[in-house]
């Protein structure tokens, strides 16, 4: 691959971060962006001033959706040091996806090279309160400017940067999730396990409604007979049985979550029993009603762990107290975020270092 191209701004002024950051409402000045072209493989890397896209209206994602992204985040540890959250695992997932909308799958090693290049040059856009991070997001995109379907010949890849506050400021607030059976977001060998923006759209009918009845998001059930629990609108979830931590097993509709992942690590190293299977929604009914369900809590990069404290199916409303002292959902966010920050050992090594790096003007 080539060199990265920099064209920076001039910046004149220090950076300057809203207090109320909100999430994915602000940017930072530069973006990676590179080009492919099925007869030059990717090429063109440069980081260089964000700026508003031009497209012809034909580009072909607009119209077919063939596209793919990621979201992870960078923080800001106690000591001062820049780390990324498993990025390794976020470009692997992206490659992932890729394969499954026959986009050209990327060499993870140097776009995490350049990640990291663009992170550092982007420093001191990454906020310092608790809570508050650099969410970062890769996306690629078919950018053929042809009506037709088929996959295209070309694409973009951009990074773009986002300072997020924290997710919810007031503090760990149980979220409201309503369990539909009326609507399906994914099905299984389709594309429920790949991060495309197909998935999300089939989901905001369904979310609309949920939140028009006060709900925060969807819990999906399986697309062939609604019967298992599958996730939630951009979370995994988990369930607390008296003698067990259960999620949904990996079907192919469900989004294989790095958060899932890191929980799953975690809770077995507390030598908790945990296991991945089919959750039908029927069983979480009536062993909740025997008393058998402690907790229900979500998993995702954007606000880590969520713990849910209504869960609502068909008329049956299941009702959490998000105050119970042993609540795990509050003990694996403090030990997630702990690491993210500094105040804890990175036992599982899935901090990447972003450091100084000589930064070559092209
Ligand atoms: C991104 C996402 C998740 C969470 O994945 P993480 O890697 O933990 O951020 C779960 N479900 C869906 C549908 C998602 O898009």
């Amino acid at each position: 691959m080539e060199k990265i191209a920099f064209q920076l701004k001039n910046r004149k002024e220090q950076v300057s971060i809203p207090s109320n950051l909100g999430f994915g409402q602000i940017f930072t000045d530069h973006v990676f962006e590179m080009d492919y072209d099925s007869g030059k493989g990717w090429y063109n890397p440069q980081i260089k001033p964000l700026d508003r896209l031009s497209l012809h209206p034909a580009t072909m994602f607009i119209h077919y959706g063939q596209a793919v992204f990621e979201g992870l985040k960078a923080f800001r540890t106690r000591d001062e040091n820049v780390v990324i959250f498993r990025p390794d695992r976020h470009l692997q997932r992206l490659n992932n996806s890729s394969r499954r909308l026959c986009i050209p799958e990327i060499d993870v090693d140097f776009v995490l090279s350049a990640l990291k290049e663009l992170v550092w040059l982007e420093r001191e856009w990454i906020p310092t309160k608790k809570g508050e991070s650099l969410y970062i997001r890769p996306f690629i995109f078919g950018s053929d400017p042809v009506l037709g379907v088929r996959p295209s010949a070309s694409y973009k890849l951009i990074i773009l940067l986002s300072p997020v506050g924290a997710y919810y400021p007031e503090g760990f607030k149980p979220v409201k999730i309503l369990a539909t059976d009326e609507y399906v977001r994914a099905v299984r060998k389709g594309i429920g396990e790949c991060k495309t923006p197909g998935n999300y759209a089939a989901s905001l009918y369904a979310s609309e409604f949920a939140k028009r009845q006060g709900f925060t998001q969807v819990l999906w059930m399986d697309g062939v007979e609604q019967k298992y629990i599958e996730e939630v609108g951009t979370m995994n979830i988990f369930i607390r049985f008296n003698n067990e931590i259960a999620t949904p097993k990996l079907t192919g509709g469900i989004l294989p979550g790095i958060t899932r992942d890191s929980v799953l690590q975690i809770l077995k190293d507390w030598e908790m029993e945990v296991t991945e299977r089919l959750i039908p929604m029927d069983e979480v009914v009536s062993e909740f009603k025997k008393g058998n369900v402690l907790e229900i809590f979500g998993t995702g990069t954007a606000a880590i762990i969520s713990m849910v404290g209504l869960l609502k199916y068909k008329d049956i409303e299941m009702k959490f107290d998000s105050a119970q002292p042993d609540n795990l959902a509050a003990k694996l966010f403090d030990e997630i975020t702990s690491i993210q920050y500094g105040h804890s050992e990175d036992k599982y090594n899935w901090l990447t270092h972003v450091t100084k790096k000589e930064v070559e003007v092209a």
